[in-house]
């Protein structure tokens, strides 16, 4: 077998050859690269103007089991993810940093959501990305305490 070829085996036991850029969709499938990955692609068609849907972060990746969380979670409309979901979900991307979450914030910037969907219907998209901006502001905010000299 050539590069980039793995032996790989299914959750049924089967065993076969797998190019690695594809393994990641056949082993674990519940972690947060893999849901980072999927909520990824989702954000940035949602950047490039052609989402019908709201890249809700819930839908990725909805682990943490606090009681307090759970009341939001559980609200039909905004950003029903919480915070350490949130972080959970950008730790995916392997690179859980002040400076790249910032990076990650300024996408869901509600004046960049306006210009992208100016169509009024589109309103929830923009009550969406707003609750998301605040969210990831919140996981900024909790990498910075926890990285600043004690
Ligand atoms: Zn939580």
């Amino acid at each position: 077998m050539g590069n980039g070829w793995v032996l790989v085996e299914n959750h049924k036991g089967v065993t076969g050859y797998a190019q690695r850029h594809h393994l990641a969709f056949n082993v674990e499938a519940k972690s947060p690269a893999i849901a980072y990955f999927a909520w990824k692609e989702a954000a940035t068609k949602f950047e490039e103007g052609l989402a019908t849907t709201f890249p809700d972060p819930i839908l990725y990746l909805n682990m943490c089991k606090a009681p307090h969380c759970k009341p939001n979670k559980e609200k039909g409309a905004g950003i029903r993810a919480c915070v350490h979901d949130m972080a959970t979900l950008l730790q995916g991307s392997g690179k859980l940093t002040y400076s790249y979450v910032k990076v990650e914030r300024n996408h869901w910037h509600p004046d960049k959501v306006s210009r992208l969907y100016p169509e009024s219907q589109n309103d929830e998209f923009k009550n969406k990305a707003q609750g998301l901006f605040v969210l990831i502001g919140v996981v900024m905010e909790k990498i910075q305490a926890s990285t600043a000299p004690k």
